[in-house]
């Protein structure tokens, strides 16, 4: 059987990496992004830039791939749709009408007897008076969010005053956990029961944006075999197709709790382009495109750092030492608290 030609929303550096990985298996790629200056415009076969809402750019799009998928979740529900009547999208979009809202997420995962956060639905500001138990807390906007945008911390409800919250959003209330260590694991489910699992990865964020990432995550036996089961259950429940990562707390009493469920590729995952016989990229490209399931393999332990702003600078010149490995994603434009690339150290 000839390969399929592969179609990805949203041009950013997964899409890339994504790309790339699609290259090796001789997969062609069509990206639609709605921002002239994607950067995976510069890996991929044909590039559609426009509204996700246009129909002519959608029905172009649709009809040069053969399969569709996604490097975001927040893709308009009805964009999806149209294209998944006439060409499989995967993950099906009825994943990103759950996962797309905070609320709708939460309320999944907790129907699965799996533990999230204490949180409820907060339409405005009186409501945040009535949930005071769950102060010191994060207002998080139900939907849209992304490297801590759209969330407010509230200590005490003196400080909702202070604070000026857009209350034409709709919001959700969650008790400030007490932190001890972040995870978050990858899967890539090919079909029912058949997937590949990567071993949780520790994850540090500064302002709520990610910095590192490093395997293997210092954690307890009993909370890496629930979190690799959780992220399991979950990824079967979505009758999931492709790359997915779930995004963990763990509480100064060790207790584990689901934070957010990504539907698809994740920065926390970069280091598995280094690490593993098969990158979650890699394996991404494969589920969706119905190629042959390959067994993970951990090469190394690593870590991976984040470059945020302009600290893309400095190793834009720099020797690299035989188990560095740097990635720029040549984006037009440093902006500060903007993820501009990422170094992997592989630690042997
Ligand atoms: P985003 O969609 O922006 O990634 P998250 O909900 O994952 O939003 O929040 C980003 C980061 O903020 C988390 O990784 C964590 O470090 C911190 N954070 C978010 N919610 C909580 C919480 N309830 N308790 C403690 N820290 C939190
Ligand atoms: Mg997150």
């Amino acid at each position: 059987m000839s390969k399929p030609v592969l179609g990805i929303i949203g041009g950013g550096q997964l899409c890339s990496m994504l790309t790339i990985a699609a290259k090796k298996e001789n997969i062609k790629i069509i990206v639609f992004s709605d921002d002239k200056d994607a950067p995976a415009q510069k890996f991929c076969d044909q590039f559609i830039c426009s509204d996700y809402k246009d129909e002519k750019s959608i029905d172009k799009f649709t009809k040069n791939c053969d399969i569709v998928t996604f490097e975001f979740e927040n893709i308009p529900f009805e964009t999806l749709n149209k294209i998944n009547k006439i060409k499989p999208v995967l993950p099906k979009p009825s994943v990103n009408e759950i996962v797309q809202n905070r609320l709708s997420e939460k309320n999944f995962v907790n129907k699965l007897d799996i533990k999230t956060t204490e949180y409820v639905s907060i339409e405005k500001k009186s409501e945040i008076s009535l949930n005071q138990d769950l102060l010191p807390g994060i207002l998080k906007t139900s939907t849209l969010g992304y490297d801590g945008k759209g969330q407010y911390i509230i200590n005490s409800i003196k400080d909702i005053d202070s604070i000026k919250i857009d209350f034409s959003k709709n919001y959700i209330l969650e008790k400030l956990v007490k932190l001890k260590r972040e995870i978050s694991v990858i899967i890539t489910r090919f079909n029912k029961n058949e997937y590949e699992i990567y071993e949780p990865i520790e994850n540090v964020h500064e302002d709520q944006i990610l910095k590192k990432s490093k395997i293997p995550a210092e954690i307890n036996k009993e909370i890496l075999s629930k979190s690799k089961l959780w992220t399991t259950l979950i990824a079967e429940k979505l009758e999931y197709v492709g790359t997915l990562c779930v995004e963990f707390f763990i509480d100064i009493n060790d207790n584990l709790y689901v934070n957010e469920i990504a539907p698809r590729v994740h920065n926390s995952g970069h280091l598995t382009i280094n690490a593993y016989n098969v990158s979650q990229f890699e394996n991404h490209v494969r589920a969706v495109c119905n190629l042959k399931r390959i067994k993970l393999n951990k090469i190394s332990d690593a870590e991976m750092i984040n470059l945020i702003g302009d600290q893309i600078l400095s190793y834009r010149n720099k020797k690299l030492r035989n188990n560095e490995f740097f990635f720029d994603y040549l984006k037009k434009d440093i902006r500060p608290k903007r993820k501009m690339g990422h170094l992997t150290i592989l630690k042997k």
